[in-house]
């Protein structure tokens, strides 16, 4: 084991390095970009226009600046969406979100002209980022009509739409999956209170590995931040922390609105009866201790969306691009989107995020583990 023999100055976690952790150092540049002027705001914005290109760089600053002037200010305005068309960016498809209507005819045009699949599969992705009523027609009208790259892609054009955060159904029927507001996470003061909890402690084991449950999210719709949701209660989210990355498929549970829950029964992916239990005392005592609290003003809708270590309700998540929603195991349809948990902000080193869907006419919650 190599000894650590710094603190990270911000938090006193023990690190091998001298200097900020990760964590630290991704709040210290998301706090520069927040504080960022409507001056400053302007400069970043009339350069991504000149440099629009450098988009498909990572390592260009002009990506980092489009993602945080879409999560942090949402200010990705009409004349970026123009010149990024008009130069044939594709990617990121965030870039168009609802972009006006000179844009999104400019998407349709080139999507209805290509023959190239790839090039089809970034286009609906900008047309479902842009996401109006017309955008859905002409998805719509490919998946009843596909065109001959259909083939090489694994999904519907509804299956694409999903990317905006909606999706149709063969009648044209539009559902939207994603909430139009979102609210950070942010650390509290001890004790203080919240509609939101993350990590609460459940005295049931888990049939796999034998460690304890834990009610993952535990949200109380009656709050006012928290009329969007449309829910008359409390939705709680439960899980094993330490098998649901290694299930067939997502970890559902119903629940109901005086707090009640019931685990739906769950396989391990591999088949097998028992796996072991990766987490350990000091884990669950954090996980279960961890001092976020709903934090007290709305954010713009992709605040979680381009980092590792912020918590969100609501809006989108930052999960990789060809996720689909979860269908709702008792009524079939694809469920909302409600809030991604990093796991690495309630313990150490852990990796990867945790997203938590529900169905709120089956109320019926899911949970799903990736990592990158
Ligand atoms: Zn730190
Ligand atoms: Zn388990
Ligand atoms: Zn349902």
């Amino acid at each position: 084991m190599t000894r650590l023999q710094y603190t990270c100055p911000g938090c006193g976690t023990p690190l091998g390095y001298e200097g900020l952790c990760w964590k630290c150092k991704s709040e210290q540049e998301r706090n520069a970009a927040l504080a960022w002027t409507p001056e400053q705001i302007t400069e970043k914005q009339r350069n991504l226009i000149q440099n629009i290109q450098r988009l498909a760089e990572m390592e260009e600053p002009e990506f980092t600046d489009f993602w945080q002037l879409l999560s942090y200010h949402n200010a990705i305005a009409p004349e970026i969406q123009r010149a990024a068309l008009a130069a044939g960016v594709l990617w990121p498809c965030e870039i168009y979100y609802h972009a006006p209507k000179d844009v999104r005819d400019g998407l349709i045009h080139a999507l209805l002209s290509t023959e190239d699949s790839n090039g089809a599969s970034q286009l609906m992705s900008c047309l479902a980022m842009q996401g109006d009523d017309k955008a859905m027609e002409t998805l719509l009208e490919l998946e009843r009509n596909p065109r001959p790259w259909r083939k090489n892609l694994y999904v519907d054009p509804s299956s694409y739409a999903q990317i905006g955060g909606w999706t149709f159904d063969k009648e044209g029927r539009r559902t939207q999956l994603n909430f139009d507001i979102c609210y950070p996470m942010v650390k509290g003061v001890s004790g203080e209170a919240s509609p939101v909890r993350i990590g609460r402690a459940r005295k049931d084991t888990c049939p796999h590995c034998g460690g304890r449950m834990v009610d993952m999210l535990v949200l109380d719709g009656r709050d006012e931040r928290l009329q969007f949701l449309g829910l008359d209660g409390i939705l709680t989210a439960t899980c094993c922390p330490s098998c649901v990355g290694f299930l067939k498929g997502p970890a559902f549970n119903s629940f109901t609105p005086d707090g009640g829950v019931e685990v739906f029964p769950s396989e391990l992916f591999d088949g097998a009866e028992k796996a072991d239990c990766y987490v350990s005392p000091e884990d669950y005592k954090a996980l279960t201790e961890n001092p976020f609290v709903l934090g007290k003003t709305p954010v713009p809708l992709f605040y979680g969306a381009a980092c590792q270590d912020v918590n969100t309700i609501g809006g989108f998540a930052n999960w990789v691009q060809d996720a689909e929603y979860t269908t709702c195991p008792h009524c079939g349809k694809p469920m909302k989107y409600l809030a991604q948990i990093q796991w690495d902000t309630v313990f150490d080193c852990a990796e990867g995020t945790l997203y938590v869907e529900f169905c709120p006419d089956c109320q019926i919650v899911s949970m799903q583990h990736q990592q990158t």
